[in-house]
């Protein structure tokens, strides 16, 4: 009998929240494939790809315990050949002709890391060509990837659902991440401010409505935290086009990524969920 596939992309490092992706797409009853690649062209800092936690021999273990059927560990130059050299930008329009992000690439993450949305595009395709999944399950974690791969799988007519994940919490309320394994114990503890700040933010838009004034509340609130905010905003969780009101979108996401020491964070919150 033909089963199905199910995907799960990864960098590796792995935590409860990869698993939980693991676990749906298990109990989804498909063949179940992960992959750890932690691809260099997503990185638009040098210093952080280079700090990217590995644990690939744990990585195997905890996939093998959460009952993944089968793991693929594909090396830079599997993935990209002679083309490794080239940048996001140069390899996207090699592969991605015609494929239009500027929506995304003009906002939040695209805005503040220059070319790591087309890497993740680039590496996203040559990933699904190889793997050929009907399913692949993404965090919502990761928002704005999200939305990119949804239209990426449009793009390139594929027929893969894109089974979007809720993100997974310590129970400090802080996202996991693996660059998490990069916090010390205090700074573990101050992160948690995010998604306390987050939650306090989405009790208030119950009462209030116009974006800058909650905005503003945030800002007032993150003041008394030792992070540094990159970017706070509340956009329509489809387009990510800004709002003046939480009444113009019916799915109003708060968005933030804030610097604690050296790591950068980033969370995510629906407003009417
Ligand atoms: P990464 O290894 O960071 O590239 O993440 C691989 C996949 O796991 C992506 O689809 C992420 O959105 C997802 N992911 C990462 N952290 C979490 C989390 N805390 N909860 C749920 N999914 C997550």
């Amino acid at each position: 009998m033909h089963k199905t596939l199910g995907f799960v992309p990864t960098m590796g490092s792995l935590h409860e929240g990869h698993l939980s992706l693991i676990k749906k797409s298990i109990s989804d009853k498909h063949f179940t494939i992960a992959s750890i690649f932690v691809n260099p062209i997503q990185f638009n800092s040098k210093s952080d790809f280079e700090k990217y936690p590995v644990q690939t021999e744990k990585d195997i273990q905890m996939l093998s315990k959460a009952g993944c059927d089968a793991v693929f560990i594909p090396t830079p130059e599997e993935i990209y050949g002679s083309d490794i050299h080239l940048s996001s930008s140069d390899l996207f329009e090699r592969e991605l002709h015609g494929f239009d992000i500027s929506s995304l690439e003009g906002v939040m993450e695209g805005e503040f890391r220059p070319g790591h949305l087309k890497g993740v595009a680039v590496v996203v395709k040559k990933l699904f060509n190889l793997v050929d999944p009907d399913f692949a399950y993404f965090g919502k974690k990761d928002y704005q990837q999200l939305l990119l791969i949804m239209q990426l799988t449009v793009f390139l007519k594929k027929n893969t659902t894109i089974v979007p994940c809720e993100t997974v919490r310590e129970t400090s309320g802080l996202a996991m991440s693996s660059r998490n394994e990069r916090l010390t114990p205090s700074q573990k503890t101050e992160a948690a401010a995010i998604y306390r700040i987050l939650s306090e933010i989405k009790k208030l838009s119950l009462k209030h409505d116009s974006t800058s004034l909650l905005i503003q509340k945030a800002k007032e609130l993150f003041a008394f935290e030792p992070l540094q905010i990159e970017y706070i905003e509340i956009a329509d969780g489809v387009s990510l086009k800004k709002i003046s009101s939480t009444k113009d979108s019916e799915n109003p996401v708060l968005f933030i990524a804030a610097y604690i020491g050296e790591i950068r964070l980033i969370d995510n919150i629906g407003l009417n969920d």
